[in-house]
């Protein structure tokens, strides 16, 4: 099973795996709509990613009255908006806020992108990362050990992924919309 992963020190608060989350599952880009938000606290350059972590016996299946919502085979919670009343009774359940709502009452998050996380492909210092999930517990091991306060690498010296380049997010998400063709820009 893979998973999403941070490693906190290299997110720059960008904001751009929030744009590309946005339009990867609205079309539009807007930071409200992402199923990932970074908040920043540029006074102790801090940023945060805030997103769901496909808690095992997570809470927001367990509450929810309709039965909607469930896992697929990449371990992503997904939401049935066949079955949803819109209760919100799943975003008061989670632990991590990582549940939240569109303007018509919809609860929304994050679903792996099928297995192809948006954010991770769009983050220019690679911040984020998908991987196997015991790697990505031996790696935190390793970061706790370390005495790393934040983060699974602690540091952008011992990341193992190399940085993109600011240009080749902007490449991508520029691709995503010539994917899409439906937006004028
Ligand atoms: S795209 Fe990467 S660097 Fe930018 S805010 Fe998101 S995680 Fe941080
Ligand atoms: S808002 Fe929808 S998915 Fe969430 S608990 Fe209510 S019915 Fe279930």
């Amino acid at each position: 099973m893979f998973v999403l992963a941070v490693i906190y020190e290299n997110c720059t608060g960008c904001h751009l795996c929030e744009l590309a989350c946005s339009f990867k599952h609205h079309g539009v880009f807007d930071l409200s709509l992402s199923r990932i938000t970074i908040l920043t606290k540029p006074e102790v350059q801090t940023s945060v990613q805030v997103y769901c972590l496909q808690c095992r016996d997570a809470a927001c299946e367990r509450v929810c009255p309709m039965d909607a919502i469930s896992r697929d085979r990449n371990g992503a919670y997904i939401i049935n908006y066949d079955r949803c009343i819109g209760c919100r009774e799943c975003a008061y359940a989670c632990p991590f806020g990582a549940i939240s709502f569109e303007v018509e009452a919809r609860p929304i998050k994050c679903d792996l992108c099928g297995g192809e996380p948006e954010c991770v492909a769009v983050c220019p210092h690679d911040a984020i990362v998908y991987m196997e999930e015991k790697k990505a517990a031996r790696e935190l091991k390793k970061a706790k050990a370390a005495g790393v306060a934040y983060g699974l690498y602690g540091g952008k010296e011992t990341s193992e992924h190399p940085r993109k380049k600011a240009e080749e997010a902007v490449e991508y998400l520029m691709k995503l919309v010539e994917k899409s063709g439906e937006l004028d820009v």
